[in-house]
Protein backbone atom coordinates (compact mmCIF):
# COMPACT_ATOMS: atom_id res chain seq x y z
CA UNK A 1 0.00 0.00 0.00
CA UNK A 2 1.12 3.30 -0.78
CA UNK A 3 2.40 5.28 2.58
CA UNK A 4 1.81 8.55 1.53
CA UNK A 5 -1.69 8.18 -0.30
CA UNK A 6 -2.92 6.72 2.88
CA UNK A 7 -1.78 9.33 5.60
CA UNK A 8 -4.91 11.92 6.40
CA UNK A 9 -3.42 15.58 6.99
CA UNK A 10 -4.62 18.34 9.42
CA UNK A 11 -5.27 20.79 6.72
CA UNK A 12 -4.98 20.31 2.77
CA UNK A 13 -4.20 23.58 0.86
CA UNK A 14 -3.26 22.10 -2.01
CA UNK A 15 -6.22 20.52 -3.04
CA UNK A 16 -8.19 23.47 -1.99
CA UNK A 17 -6.00 25.82 -3.98
CA UNK A 18 -6.72 22.96 -7.25
CA UNK A 19 -9.95 23.98 -7.41
CA UNK A 20 -9.60 27.94 -8.22
CA UNK A 21 -5.92 26.98 -10.02
CA UNK A 22 -6.79 29.59 -13.20
CA UNK A 23 -8.36 32.09 -11.79
CA UNK A 24 -5.04 32.73 -9.08
CA UNK A 25 -3.17 32.45 -12.49
CA UNK A 26 -5.29 34.99 -13.47
CA UNK A 27 -5.40 37.17 -11.33
CA UNK A 28 -1.69 37.24 -10.39
CA UNK A 29 -1.07 38.09 -14.33
CA UNK A 30 -3.20 40.83 -13.70
CA UNK A 31 -1.32 42.09 -10.75
CA UNK A 32 2.09 41.93 -12.09
CA UNK A 33 0.70 44.26 -15.34
CA UNK A 34 -0.77 46.85 -13.50
CA UNK A 35 2.49 46.80 -10.26
CA UNK A 36 -0.12 47.08 -8.03
CA UNK A 37 2.17 46.08 -5.38
CA UNK A 38 1.50 47.31 -2.10
CA UNK A 39 -2.28 49.05 -1.34
CA UNK A 40 -3.37 49.94 -5.03
CA UNK A 41 -6.37 48.88 -7.18
CA UNK A 42 -6.35 44.86 -6.00
CA UNK A 43 -6.22 45.80 -2.41
CA UNK A 44 -9.07 48.87 -2.75
CA UNK A 45 -11.14 46.06 -4.56
CA UNK A 46 -10.69 43.69 -2.15
CA UNK A 47 -10.96 45.70 0.98
CA UNK A 48 -14.75 46.98 -1.18
CA UNK A 49 -15.72 43.06 -1.11
CA UNK A 50 -14.38 42.15 2.19
CA UNK A 51 -16.28 44.81 3.85
CA UNK A 52 -19.37 44.53 2.04
CA UNK A 53 -19.22 40.59 3.20
CA UNK A 54 -18.99 41.38 6.46
CA UNK A 55 -21.63 43.79 6.52
CA UNK A 56 -19.57 46.90 7.78
CA UNK A 57 -18.51 50.13 5.93
CA UNK A 58 -14.86 50.08 6.02
CA UNK A 59 -12.15 47.29 5.83
CA UNK A 60 -8.34 48.20 6.17
CA UNK A 61 -6.40 45.19 4.55
CA UNK A 62 -2.79 45.21 7.03
CA UNK A 63 0.02 43.10 7.25
CA UNK A 64 -1.29 40.26 9.23
CA UNK A 65 -4.25 39.66 12.25
CA UNK A 66 -2.11 40.23 15.06
CA UNK A 67 -1.55 44.01 13.80
CA UNK A 68 -4.90 44.31 12.65
CA UNK A 69 -5.66 43.82 16.73
CA UNK A 70 -3.06 45.97 17.62
CA UNK A 71 -4.02 48.64 15.44
CA UNK A 72 -7.33 48.55 16.76
CA UNK A 73 -6.49 48.92 20.10
CA UNK A 74 -3.88 51.43 19.30
CA UNK A 75 -6.80 53.27 17.03
CA UNK A 76 -8.98 53.62 20.06
CA UNK A 77 -5.80 55.01 22.10
CA UNK A 78 -5.84 52.30 24.83
CA UNK A 79 -2.58 52.38 26.65
CA UNK A 80 -1.32 52.67 30.17
CA UNK A 81 -4.21 52.11 32.91
CA UNK A 82 -6.77 50.64 29.93
CA UNK A 83 -8.07 46.84 31.31
CA UNK A 84 -9.05 44.80 28.30
CA UNK A 85 -10.80 42.05 29.63
CA UNK A 86 -9.58 38.80 27.18
CA UNK A 87 -10.52 34.96 27.07
CA UNK A 88 -7.14 32.97 28.73
CA UNK A 89 -8.86 30.35 26.14
CA UNK A 90 -7.05 31.91 22.85
CA UNK A 91 -4.25 32.22 20.62
CA UNK A 92 -1.75 34.51 22.19
CA UNK A 93 -1.87 37.14 19.35
CA UNK A 94 -5.10 38.48 20.91
CA UNK A 95 -3.30 39.23 24.37
CA UNK A 96 0.20 40.09 22.87
CA UNK A 97 -1.56 43.21 20.72
CA UNK A 98 -3.20 44.22 23.84
CA UNK A 99 0.04 44.39 25.84
CA UNK A 100 2.01 45.78 23.06
CA UNK A 101 -0.01 49.25 23.24
CA UNK A 102 0.55 49.24 27.06
CA UNK A 103 -2.57 48.14 28.27
CA UNK A 104 -3.42 45.45 30.66
CA UNK A 105 -5.02 42.18 29.57
CA UNK A 106 -7.49 40.94 32.37
CA UNK A 107 -7.77 37.01 31.74
CA UNK A 108 -11.49 35.29 31.68
CA UNK A 109 -12.78 32.18 31.54
CA UNK A 110 -14.74 30.39 29.48
CA UNK A 111 -17.86 28.20 28.82
CA UNK A 112 -17.47 24.91 29.34
CA UNK A 113 -19.45 24.00 26.55
CA UNK A 114 -18.58 25.96 23.93
CA UNK A 115 -15.03 26.76 25.22
CA UNK A 116 -15.92 30.42 24.58
CA UNK A 117 -16.20 33.82 26.46
CA UNK A 118 -19.85 34.71 27.57
CA UNK A 119 -21.46 37.76 28.39
CA UNK A 120 -21.60 36.67 32.50
CA UNK A 121 -17.65 36.37 32.44
CA UNK A 122 -17.45 39.70 30.89
CA UNK A 123 -19.49 41.69 33.21
CA UNK A 124 -17.95 40.01 36.23
CA UNK A 125 -14.41 41.65 35.16
CA UNK A 126 -15.45 44.83 34.35
CA UNK A 127 -14.46 47.74 36.49
CA UNK A 128 -13.77 50.95 36.25
CA UNK A 129 -10.64 50.68 34.32
CA UNK A 130 -12.38 48.59 31.55
CA UNK A 131 -12.02 50.26 28.38
CA UNK A 132 -12.40 47.34 25.54
CA UNK A 133 -13.20 43.06 25.46
CA UNK A 134 -11.50 41.26 23.07
CA UNK A 135 -14.02 38.74 21.74
CA UNK A 136 -12.62 35.90 20.42
CA UNK A 137 -14.59 33.66 17.94
CA UNK A 138 -12.23 31.00 18.84
CA UNK A 139 -12.32 27.68 16.53
CA UNK A 140 -14.89 29.06 13.90
CA UNK A 141 -17.82 30.24 16.67
CA UNK A 142 -19.05 33.26 18.09
CA UNK A 143 -20.36 33.41 21.32
CA UNK A 144 -23.59 35.55 21.97
CA UNK A 145 -22.66 38.62 20.86
CA UNK A 146 -26.08 40.24 21.31
CA UNK A 147 -25.57 39.48 25.03
CA UNK A 148 -21.76 40.55 25.23
CA UNK A 149 -22.88 43.90 23.33
CA UNK A 150 -25.21 44.57 25.94
CA UNK A 151 -23.15 44.62 29.20
CA UNK A 152 -20.24 45.92 27.45
CA UNK A 153 -22.62 48.97 25.62
CA UNK A 154 -24.27 49.75 29.46
CA UNK A 155 -20.93 49.92 31.01
CA UNK A 156 -19.07 52.20 27.29
CA UNK A 157 -16.95 49.10 26.97
CA UNK A 158 -15.69 48.42 23.24
CA UNK A 159 -16.37 45.15 21.75
CA UNK A 160 -13.20 44.17 19.83
CA UNK A 161 -13.76 41.49 18.03
CA UNK A 162 -10.88 38.79 17.08
CA UNK A 163 -12.27 37.02 14.08
CA UNK A 164 -9.06 35.60 12.68
CA UNK A 165 -10.39 32.16 12.49
CA UNK A 166 -14.26 33.02 11.92
CA UNK A 167 -14.36 34.26 8.67
CA UNK A 168 -18.09 34.56 7.31
CA UNK A 169 -19.29 32.78 10.70
CA UNK A 170 -22.90 34.05 11.99
CA UNK A 171 -24.64 35.03 15.46
CA UNK A 172 -28.33 35.08 14.71
CA UNK A 173 -27.73 35.49 10.66
CA UNK A 174 -25.46 38.22 11.59
CA UNK A 175 -21.27 38.16 10.41
CA UNK A 176 -18.13 38.08 12.14
CA UNK A 177 -17.32 41.34 12.24
CA UNK A 178 -20.43 43.47 12.09
CA UNK A 179 -21.26 43.66 16.17
CA UNK A 180 -17.93 45.32 17.35
CA UNK A 181 -16.86 48.96 17.33
CA UNK A 182 -14.34 46.55 15.16
CA UNK A 183 -12.77 43.22 14.50
CA UNK A 184 -9.46 42.12 13.12
CA UNK A 185 -9.51 39.14 10.51
CA UNK A 186 -5.63 37.05 9.70
CA UNK A 187 -5.60 35.54 6.33
CA UNK A 188 -2.86 33.24 7.33
CA UNK A 189 -3.08 30.81 4.74
CA UNK A 190 -4.30 28.07 6.79
CA UNK A 191 -7.13 30.26 7.95
CA UNK A 192 -10.96 30.01 6.38
CA UNK A 193 -9.68 32.86 3.97
CA UNK A 194 -6.33 32.66 3.52
CA UNK A 195 -3.47 34.36 1.53
CA UNK A 196 -0.25 33.35 0.11
CA UNK A 197 1.62 34.70 2.78
CA UNK A 198 0.67 36.83 5.68
CA UNK A 199 -1.93 39.42 5.41
CA UNK A 200 -4.95 40.94 7.56
CA UNK A 201 -7.95 43.16 7.51
CA UNK A 202 -9.56 45.55 10.12
CA UNK A 203 -13.28 46.00 9.87
CA UNK A 204 -15.67 48.72 11.00
CA UNK A 205 -18.16 50.93 10.74
CA UNK A 206 -16.97 53.78 12.51
CA UNK A 207 -15.36 56.32 10.08
CA UNK A 208 -12.42 57.94 12.37
CA UNK A 209 -11.48 54.91 13.79
CA UNK A 210 -11.27 53.42 10.10
CA UNK A 211 -9.21 56.82 9.18
CA UNK A 212 -7.10 56.13 12.15
CA UNK A 213 -5.90 52.78 11.51
CA UNK A 214 -5.36 53.26 7.93
CA UNK A 215 -3.26 56.07 8.84
CA UNK A 216 -1.11 54.36 11.63
CA UNK A 217 -0.70 51.08 9.16
CA UNK A 218 1.06 53.51 6.89
CA UNK A 219 3.62 55.51 8.72
CA UNK A 220 0.72 58.22 10.08
CA UNK A 221 -0.28 59.12 6.53
CA UNK A 222 -2.40 62.22 5.91
CA UNK A 223 -5.50 60.69 4.14
CA UNK A 224 -4.74 63.72 1.32
CA UNK A 225 -1.31 64.18 0.76
CA UNK A 226 1.48 60.97 0.85
CA UNK A 227 4.38 63.55 2.17
CA UNK A 228 2.39 64.74 5.64
CA UNK A 229 3.06 62.42 8.32
CA UNK A 230 -0.49 62.97 11.04
CA UNK A 231 0.47 60.25 13.39
CA UNK A 232 3.72 58.13 14.45
CA UNK A 233 1.99 55.33 12.51
CA UNK A 234 4.53 52.42 11.45
CA UNK A 235 3.80 50.08 8.30
CA UNK A 236 1.66 46.73 8.28
CA UNK A 237 0.17 47.11 4.73
CA UNK A 238 -1.77 43.98 2.13
CA UNK A 239 0.19 42.73 -0.85
CA UNK A 240 -1.37 43.70 -4.38
CA UNK A 241 -0.58 39.74 -4.92
CA UNK A 242 -2.21 38.57 -1.93
CA UNK A 243 -5.43 41.26 -2.03
CA UNK A 244 -6.18 39.35 -5.49
CA UNK A 245 -5.63 35.81 -4.24
CA UNK A 246 -7.95 36.87 -1.41
CA UNK A 247 -10.68 38.28 -3.86
CA UNK A 248 -10.15 35.10 -6.43
CA UNK A 249 -10.86 33.06 -2.51
CA UNK A 250 -13.32 35.78 -1.12
CA UNK A 251 -15.86 34.21 -4.41
CA UNK A 252 -15.59 30.14 -2.54
CA UNK A 253 -15.26 31.01 1.16
CA UNK A 254 -18.94 30.28 1.67
CA UNK A 255 -19.17 27.05 -0.40
CA UNK A 256 -15.74 26.10 1.27
CA UNK A 257 -17.68 26.73 4.85
CA UNK A 258 -20.22 24.85 3.90
CA UNK A 259 -18.20 21.71 2.72
CA UNK A 260 -16.47 22.72 6.55
CA UNK A 261 -19.84 22.16 8.16
CA UNK A 262 -20.86 19.05 6.23
CA UNK A 263 -17.69 17.83 7.23
CA UNK A 264 -18.22 18.51 11.10
CA UNK A 265 -21.70 17.06 10.59
CA UNK A 266 -20.35 13.98 9.37
CA UNK A 267 -18.04 13.90 12.31
CA UNK A 268 -20.85 14.20 14.64
CA UNK A 269 -22.49 11.06 13.29
CA UNK A 270 -19.26 9.05 13.03
CA UNK A 271 -18.33 9.88 16.75
CA UNK A 272 -21.45 8.72 18.56
CA UNK A 273 -20.65 6.01 20.87
CA UNK A 274 -17.02 6.84 21.15
CA UNK A 275 -16.09 8.47 24.84
CA UNK A 276 -14.45 12.07 23.60
CA UNK A 277 -16.44 15.07 23.88
CA UNK A 278 -17.36 17.39 21.18
CA UNK A 279 -18.05 21.29 21.76
CA UNK A 280 -21.62 22.07 21.54
CA UNK A 281 -22.35 24.56 18.73
CA UNK A 282 -25.29 26.69 20.04
CA UNK A 283 -28.74 26.44 17.47
CA UNK A 284 -27.81 30.62 17.03
CA UNK A 285 -24.60 30.28 15.92
CA UNK A 286 -23.50 29.50 12.18
CA UNK A 287 -19.85 28.22 12.77
CA UNK A 288 -17.44 27.93 10.48
CA UNK A 289 -15.46 24.96 11.74
CA UNK A 290 -11.65 26.30 11.78
CA UNK A 291 -10.80 24.02 13.66
CA UNK A 292 -12.36 20.55 14.83
CA UNK A 293 -11.70 20.61 18.40
CA UNK A 294 -12.65 17.23 20.93
CA UNK A 295 -11.64 16.94 24.00
CA UNK A 296 -10.25 13.26 25.40
CA UNK A 297 -9.48 12.41 28.89
CA UNK A 298 -6.17 10.69 27.90
CA UNK A 299 -4.70 12.72 25.08
CA UNK A 300 -0.94 11.22 24.71
CA UNK A 301 -2.80 7.83 24.49
CA UNK A 302 -5.43 8.86 21.45
CA UNK A 303 -3.08 11.41 19.49
CA UNK A 304 -0.12 8.10 19.91
CA UNK A 305 -2.73 5.75 17.97
CA UNK A 306 -3.46 8.75 15.92
CA UNK A 307 0.03 8.72 15.05
CA UNK A 308 0.03 5.08 14.08
CA UNK A 309 -2.79 5.32 11.61
CA UNK A 310 -0.93 8.69 10.09
CA UNK A 311 -3.18 11.17 10.71
CA UNK A 312 -2.11 14.47 11.53
CA UNK A 313 -3.58 16.31 14.48
CA UNK A 314 -3.28 19.58 16.34
CA UNK A 315 -3.75 21.18 20.09
CA UNK A 316 -5.07 24.65 20.19
CA UNK A 317 -3.88 25.27 22.84
CA UNK A 318 -1.62 23.40 25.14
CA UNK A 319 -0.67 26.06 27.21
CA UNK A 320 -3.13 28.70 28.16
CA UNK A 321 -2.28 32.48 27.58
CA UNK A 322 -2.44 33.01 31.10
CA UNK A 323 0.38 30.64 31.55
CA UNK A 324 2.81 31.91 28.86
CA UNK A 325 5.34 33.63 30.47
CA UNK A 326 5.23 37.08 29.40
CA UNK A 327 1.49 37.03 30.30
CA UNK A 328 1.48 34.95 33.95
CA UNK A 329 1.71 38.37 35.74
CA UNK A 330 -1.78 39.71 34.70
CA UNK A 331 -3.55 37.26 36.29
CA UNK A 332 -4.79 36.93 39.51
CA UNK A 333 -8.03 34.57 39.73
CA UNK A 334 -8.77 30.81 38.80
CA UNK A 335 -9.57 30.07 35.04
CA UNK A 336 -10.37 26.24 35.84
CA UNK A 337 -12.64 25.78 32.43
CA UNK A 338 -9.82 26.98 30.84
CA UNK A 339 -6.90 24.93 32.49
CA UNK A 340 -8.58 21.82 32.24
CA UNK A 341 -9.52 22.76 28.41
CA UNK A 342 -6.06 22.75 27.65
CA UNK A 343 -4.91 19.32 29.10
CA UNK A 344 -7.78 17.77 26.79
CA UNK A 345 -8.54 19.80 23.56
CA UNK A 346 -7.59 18.07 20.45
CA UNK A 347 -7.83 19.63 16.77
CA UNK A 348 -8.92 16.34 14.39
CA UNK A 349 -8.25 16.99 10.56
CA UNK A 350 -10.48 19.74 8.97
CA UNK A 351 -10.84 21.15 5.38
CA UNK A 352 -13.22 21.83 2.79
CA UNK A 353 -12.08 19.06 0.54
CA UNK A 354 -11.84 16.39 3.30
CA UNK A 355 -13.59 13.30 2.18
CA UNK A 356 -16.14 10.87 3.59
CA UNK A 357 -13.64 8.59 3.48
CA UNK A 358 -10.92 10.19 5.60
CA UNK A 359 -13.38 11.35 8.20
CA UNK A 360 -14.12 7.84 8.84
CA UNK A 361 -10.31 6.42 8.75
CA UNK A 362 -9.84 9.54 11.95
CA UNK A 363 -12.80 8.13 13.73
CA UNK A 364 -11.85 4.65 13.32
CA UNK A 365 -8.88 5.54 14.15
CA UNK A 366 -10.00 7.27 17.57
CA UNK A 367 -12.48 4.34 18.56
CA UNK A 368 -9.28 1.90 18.24
CA UNK A 369 -7.73 4.46 20.68
CA UNK A 370 -10.45 4.26 23.07
CA UNK A 371 -10.53 0.22 22.72
CA UNK A 372 -7.01 0.13 23.55
CA UNK A 373 -7.37 2.17 26.55
CA UNK A 374 -10.18 -0.21 27.89
CA UNK A 375 -7.81 -3.44 27.45
C1 LIG B 1 -4.22 33.45 13.64
C2 LIG B 1 -4.75 34.20 14.80
C3 LIG B 1 -4.30 35.49 15.13
C4 LIG B 1 -3.10 36.12 14.49
O1 LIG B 1 -3.14 36.26 13.13
P1 LIG B 1 -1.74 36.36 12.30
O2 LIG B 1 -2.19 36.73 10.93
O3 LIG B 1 -1.09 35.04 12.37
O4 LIG B 1 -0.95 37.44 12.95
C5 LIG B 1 -4.93 36.16 16.15
N1 LIG B 1 -5.93 35.60 16.85
C6 LIG B 1 -6.38 34.36 16.59
C7 LIG B 1 -7.50 33.80 17.40
C8 LIG B 1 -5.79 33.61 15.57
O5 LIG B 1 -6.23 32.37 15.32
Amino acid sequence: MNDKLDKVPFLDLAAQHDEIRDEVDQAWRLVTASNGFIGGLHVEQFEAEFSAYCGVTHCIGVGNGTDALELIFAGLRLGPGDEVIVPANTFVATVSAIVAVGATPVFVDVDPQTLLVTAAHVEAAITAATAAVAVVHLYGQMPDMDAICRVADRSGVAVIEDAAQAHGAEWSGRRAGSFGRAAAFSFYPGKNLGAFGDGGAIVTSDADLAKRVRSLANHGRSATSHHAHDLAGGNSRLDGLQAAILSVKLRRLDEWNARRRDAAARYRKLLDGVPCQLLVIDARATSVHHLEVVRVSDRGTVTGELDSHGIAWGVHYPIPAHRQPPFAGFHPTPLPVTERAAEQVLSLPMYPTISPDELERVCDALRSATDRKRR
